[in-house]
């Protein structure tokens, strides 16, 4: 029996070795309890198990094992280890990430960690009493309910069609039909009416945990068109011919879920996994709606807004099931104990969410699927509409497979789009505030006609900075190096960095002479406006401000898609995946701040956040219209979005990168220094600058100061490192830990934080 583990604490540390009690028998990947510190109980992953006696006086035994089974597979083990070593983080840092915050407790007593477990979620289930194998005896039952208990009449009818679309028109019942469970969740009906429909022995209600069955299972799935199933036979073909990843690329409502649908749909049935990783939860409701309708209670959806107590009870019954789950969730998901993966599908795979800005480690999720997919010998679709270059790269130089999609489904055509000059707008006299005469007038067509509109800015608050005429003082916040943005709502001042807030003074506190003024504008002051110009029209807004819980999210959508509101202002929040077939008209306020930006990402993602807003109109009415306001109406970018020319967009741009050696030529490392003593951040940045200029040369970007170069009262200085695709990239990670653990090494810099990320977006 090994005698010493070595353990992963949920910690910017390396591993630490403990004694494994005599009369205890644990395994690699085991959840445990450690004392660590004087006083500090946590829970730990087993990593190794050997018998060399660290070098130390005492070592600490482990308190106890947590969990009857070892929470992570050998698999995800090698998974951890190449994520925390492409990444530049700890181990402990991929655990704080990995798992649910309540299965790794922390405690300042052992008392903390008894029996803590998660008991399984159990579902309630209805279906159809055997009693009705005799169809003359089900419409003599139907009949009489329809005349004396209309309710308990729709909720019949309810559970019979869901367990069987065509059952009434059909003389016979499947026998299938009377043993389908149908989720309680999934049905309209009150659950009292279900029960009397129990009681009178008409239904039969169960309860037990989802269902994780294997083997053969059939789900009703709309059938392919002959151009997506084209798509998915390109797809499978690619699969079989050893492509580890294929980029599907579709053309938005071309039908790339529907493909995916049939896909997921034939792994399960071969009792395998699925995942399914889709951008924002928030968002993505609709999507979980609609996979549910298919494949019922196997959906598991995993997400930040789900409490931590199902995160935790799905993570532990997934970690038990034996194939045949499929998971939609969000890019946290791709730590998920799926046994029997088979197939990862990165929905949206071009979206910047996927990529964790804050803490360590920094991954990118959807190029984390595709090693995950590698490790877990699964494969990796990604779908997009407008693929990040990397991926289009990969696809059209044959390192990916690569199917398309390229008509919309249905009546659905491309709306069409008009570029509305707004310094000509403004000579002319037809600029009103922030709009242009002709997206007021296309605004009002829209209404008239009863259709909906759709306004996107990509900025939220009132306004963005707060100015004084008369001495040139701004409203900053004392804490970040950046302007506060105006809330007209609460009358407040707000940090979009650091949160903090201040009421809006009313005259200028510096020469306390002049009232301010707000400048430039946000969806606040938008929906303000509309409602000048349109005072009868509902209008609702959708941003981070609006959305301050999942319900007042859902509130805002499903008015919208239920027509109670007219005219939906919005953020980035109502540019993803939302099918609102009333939407005629979408109008971009301001497409200037998106172009000008000086990321070397901004045109690409200029173009794909205006193609997504635009793919909002006209799903289903006969051709929508985008307006776009600009001042700069020629601009390449804005050409390539009229023409919808992806291709056009992303050779353009992959030339500058190639001439510019950015990514995917290039691969990049940002450090950020970050101290509240300036100069000695000034000092530790030179320093350590020159250290790594040694090696790498003129690889070696900085040190600058980022946009924002002071947040919560911390100074910060960064520096890039730009190596070439081909090169080495391991061998640079190697050689940069060793720079910091030397830098680190120095007495003063000791509390100097180095945060890195791999591969910025
Ligand atoms: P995408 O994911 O490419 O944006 P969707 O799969 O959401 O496209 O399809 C757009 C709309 O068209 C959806 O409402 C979908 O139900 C419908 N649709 C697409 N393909 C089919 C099909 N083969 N049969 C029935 N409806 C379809
Ligand atoms: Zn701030
Ligand atoms: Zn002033």
């Amino acid at each position: 029996m090994p005698l010493y583990a070595d353990i992963v604490l949920p910690l910017a540390q390396p591993e630490y070795t403990f004694a494994v009690p005599e009369e205890m028998t644990v395994e690699k990947g085991c959840a445990v309890a450690v004392q660590f510190g004087r006083q500090k109980f946590y829970t730990g992953i087993v990593w190794r198990l050997h018998d060399r006696r660290p070098d130390v006086k005492t070592v600490k035994p482990i308190q106890a094992l947590l969990y009857e089974r070892p929470l992570l597979s050998e698999r995800q083990m090698q998974f951890w280890e190449w994520l925390a070593d492409y990444y530049m983080s700890t181990l402990g840092e991929v655990m704080r990430v990995a798992l649910p915050s309540l299965m790794k407790p922390s405690a300042d007593s052992r008392s903390g960690f008894e029996e803590e477990l998660f008991r399984p979620r159990r579902e309630l289930y209805f279906l159809l009493s055997s009693s009705f194998a005799e169809r003359e005896r089900l419409d003599e039952v139907l009949d009489h309910l329809e005349r004396r208990a209309p309710r308990q009449y729709d909720a019949l009818l309810e559970v019979i069609t869901a367990a069987q679309p065509d059952a009434l028109n059909s003389d016979t019942l499947s026998p299938q039909i009377f043993a389908t469970e149908i989720p309680r969740r999934l049905l309209t009906a009150e659950l009292p009416v279900l029960r009397a429909l129990e009681k009178k022995e008409y239904l039969l209600a169960v309860e037990h945990e989802p269902s994780t069955e294997q083997g053969e299972v059939r789900f009703r799935l709309p059938s392919l068109t002959p151009h997506q199933e084209e798509a998915r036979e390109e797809i499978l073909r690619q699969f079989d011919e050893g492509k580890a990843a294929v980029l599907l690329q579709g053309i938005t409502s071309s039908g790339k879920t529907e493909v995916y649908i049939h896909l997921i749909a034939e792994v399960l049935s071969r009792g395998g996994d699925v995942l399914l990783l889709v951008p924002e939860i928030a968002l993505t409701a609709q999507l979980i709606e609609r996979m549910e309708r298919i494949f019922g209670s196997r959906v598991t959806p995993y997400h930040s807004k789900l409490s931590d107590v199902k995160r935790s009870e799905t993570y532990l019954r997934l970690n038990r099931s034996r194939g045949g789950s499929f998971v939609v969730g969000v890019r946290s998901s791709v730590f998920l104990p799926l046994h029997h993966l088979q197939l990862i599908i990165v929905d949206e795979e071009h979206d910047p969410s996927y990529k964790q800005a804050d803490p360590a480690p920094r991954y990118q999720a959807r190029d984390c699927a595709v090693m995950a997919a590698r490790i877990f010998s699964s494969k990796t679709l990604l779908g997009s509409a407008t693929p990040s270059l990397e991926t289009w790269l990969n696809a059209t130089g044959g390192k990916y497979g690569h199917a398309r999609l390229t008509e919309r489904y249905g009546q659905g055509r491309l709306p069409q789009i008009l570029i509305s000059d707004t310094l000509r707008a403004a000579r002319r006299g037809e600029r009103h505030s922030h709009f242009n005469q002709l997206l007021l007038d296309k605004i009002e067509a829209a209404l008239s006609r009863g259709e909906q509109v759709m306004l996107f800015q990509n900025r939220r608050g009132f306004s963005p900075f707060v100015e004084c005429t008369e001495c040139g003082w701004t409203a900053r916040c004392k804490d970040c190096n950046v302007s506060l943005t105006y809330h007209k709502a609460s009358g407040r001042l707000v940090c979009h960095y650091c949160g903090h807030s201040e009421p809006m003074p009313h005259k200028c506190p510096s020469c306390k002479v002049t009232d301010l003024v707000p400048m430039g504008f946000g969806t606040e002051k938008i929906e303000e406006e509309i409602l000048r110009f349109f005072p009868t029209a509902r209008v609702a807004r959708l941003d981070r401000d609006a959305v301050t819980s999942e319900r007042a999210f859902n509130t805002i959508i499903n008015d919208f898609a239920e027509h109670r509101t007219d005219i939906l202002v919005g953020t980035q929040m109502i540019t993803k995946g939302f099918d609102f077939d009333g939407v005629s008209l979408v109008g971009i306020l301001n497409a200037d701040n998106l172009l000008s930006n000086p990321d070397f990402r901004a045109s690409e993602r200029a173009f794909q956040l205006m193609m997504q807003v635009a793919g909002r109109a006209g799903r289903r009415a006969a051709g929508g219209e985008v307006v776009i306001q600009t001042s700069d109406p020629r601009n390449p970018v804005l050409r390539q979005i009229i023409g919808g020319d992806y291709e056009g967009m992303a050779l353009s741009q992959l030339k500058e990168r190639e001439e510019f050696f950015y990514p995917p030529y290039s691969r990049i490392i940002a450090f950020t220094l970050r101290h509240r003593d300036i100069q000695l951040l000034r000092r530790a940045a030179v320093d350590l600058s020159g250290r790594l200029r040694k090696i790498f040369g003129r690889r070696l970007m900085g040190p600058m100061s980022p946009p924002v170069d002071r947040i919560r009262g911390e100074y910060l200085i960064g520096m890039l490192l730009k190596i070439e695709s081909g090169a080495s990239a391991r061998r640079a990670r190697e050689i940069i830990r060793h720079e910091m653990q030397r830098f680190h090494a120095v007495g003063e810099y000791k509390y100097i934080e180095i945060l890195i990320n791999v591969d910025p977006q």
